[in-house]
């Protein structure tokens, strides 16, 4: 909006000091950068060089074999610290002023603001005292996850699954820098408890989960984030959604308005699609209430596609021993073809055996254990 017009005076207000941030890193594909071209080359342009790029995909299954998927698509890590600096930066150079460790608890504190805009996460202040306007709805995930940071710095996007006497535990990873990586390692709830990670400390439980992913860690711990009382951060994923995303002059962004679930990486990609959405709305029509309706509308209809793509991911991890009887190639292909709404109704071999006929899918290569991967 600044871009737009340099004479909106627009601030922002962040309860955290500067720098600070949850999580590790943020993955991101090519559809974010292009957005980003679009609303703001420069900010797209910082981030692009600062970001690390891989475009291969990686498999360890436990014992059995090591898949690879070359030239695929394009991905990108960046750390989370580093976008955050990146765009507070370019928002103070074109005139945003930025006040940190100053929390909005209530909206009477902005009175005068022509707009509000709730971009203050899935817990949302701002949204979460009118619950029953904007038809908050949260549903829990079933699996476990919890979300570390590791020294070794991977050089593609890795899953590895593990099995254990107590079922199955995986992790999915990325590089977000030369030196570190981050991970989200889940499992179901029974082999959660089997393993007695509901009853470890945090030390306990990386100290486990190093032994169990070994193999790709090479040496190189796992970093947390305890709680106070020193438990482990484990996790259920919120689904949020909500029936319209405006109110008065207030308007819902990012996670406030819909969360995404992490394993296909949308979510800061839609937080800023948001923002540039809603930017592009009120340049448009410059009638609050009629460029509000207009995001919301739109931009709802938009990510729908996205929000079923996660949908279905999140359900492919949670039905994941149907998959884990399948050959290494079969399982991965149909790793990538987890966002499918047909698959969880067909069974998978029949439906790798069709798609592949259709589709001739592209086949990623397999490495027994101990070979060399290419
Ligand atoms: C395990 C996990 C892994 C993920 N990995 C990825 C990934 O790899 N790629 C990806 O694109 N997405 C990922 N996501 C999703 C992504 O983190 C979110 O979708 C994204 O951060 C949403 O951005 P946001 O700005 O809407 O909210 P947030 O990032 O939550 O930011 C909200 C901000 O508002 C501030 N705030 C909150 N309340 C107030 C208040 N009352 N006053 C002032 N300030 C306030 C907070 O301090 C915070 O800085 C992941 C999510 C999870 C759970």
């Amino acid at each position: 909006m600044k871009r737009t017009d340099p004479a909106h005076d627009i601030t922002v207000y962040e309860r955290n000091p500067a720098g600070s941030t949850y999580g590790w890193g943020v993955t991101y594909w090519d559809e974010l950068l292009s957005n980003l071209y679009f609303a703001d080359p420069e900010s797209a342009q910082i981030v692009r060089e600062n970001s690390i790029r891989w475009d291969s995909w990686v498999a360890y299954i436990h014992e059995r074999a090591t898949v690879t998927a070359n030239d695929s698509d394009v991905g990108y890590g960046i750390g989370r610290h580093q976008l955050l600096a990146i765009l507070a930066e370019r928002a103070r150079s074109l005139g945003v002023r930025i006040e940190y460790e100053h929390e909005i608890t209530h909206e009477d504190e902005l009175a005068g603001a022509d707009l509000i805009v709730a971009g203050d996460g899935i817990n949302s202040t701002l949204r979460e005292r009118h619950a029953t306007h904007f038809g908050t709805q949260t549903t829990l995930g079933r699996n476990k996850y919890m979300w570390l940071g590791t020294t070794k710095a991977f050089d593609s996007f890795l899953f590895a699954f593990v099995e254990t006497d107590h079922g199955w535990i995986w992790c999915y990873g990325y590089p977000y820098s030369h030196d570190h990586s981050t991970g989200v390692i889940e499992c179901s709830p029974e082999t959660w408890k089997g393993l007695g990670l509901h009853q470890t400390h945090e030390a306990d439980s990386l100290a486990l989960l190093e032994k169990l992913f070994a193999d790709i860690l090479d040496g190189h711990p796992l970093l947390g984030r305890a709680l106070n009382d020193g438990s482990a951060h484990w996790l259920n994923f919120r689904t949020l959604t909500n029936r319209t995303w405006h109110r008065g002059n207030l308007a819902l962004v990012g996670d406030a308005a819909h969360t995404t679930h992490y394993s296909i990486g949308a979510g800061t990609a839609l937080a800023l699609g948001d923002a540039a959405f809603l930017a592009h709305s009120l340049y448009q029509d410059d009638r609050l209430e009629a460029a509000l309706a207009r995001y919301d509308r739109r931009r709802r209809a938009e990510i729908r596609r996205i929000q079923r793509a996660a949908h279905y991911s999140a359900q492919w991890y949670e039905n994941l021993p149907r998959y884990m009887d399948l050959s290494p190639l079969e399982m991965f292909t149909l790793l990538g073809k987890r966002h499918s709404r047909l698959l969880p109704h067909i069974p998978p071999r029949l439906y790798y055996q069709v798609g592949h006929a259709i589709e001739r899918l592209p086949s990623p290569g397999v490495f027994r254990r101990g070979s060399k991967a290419r």
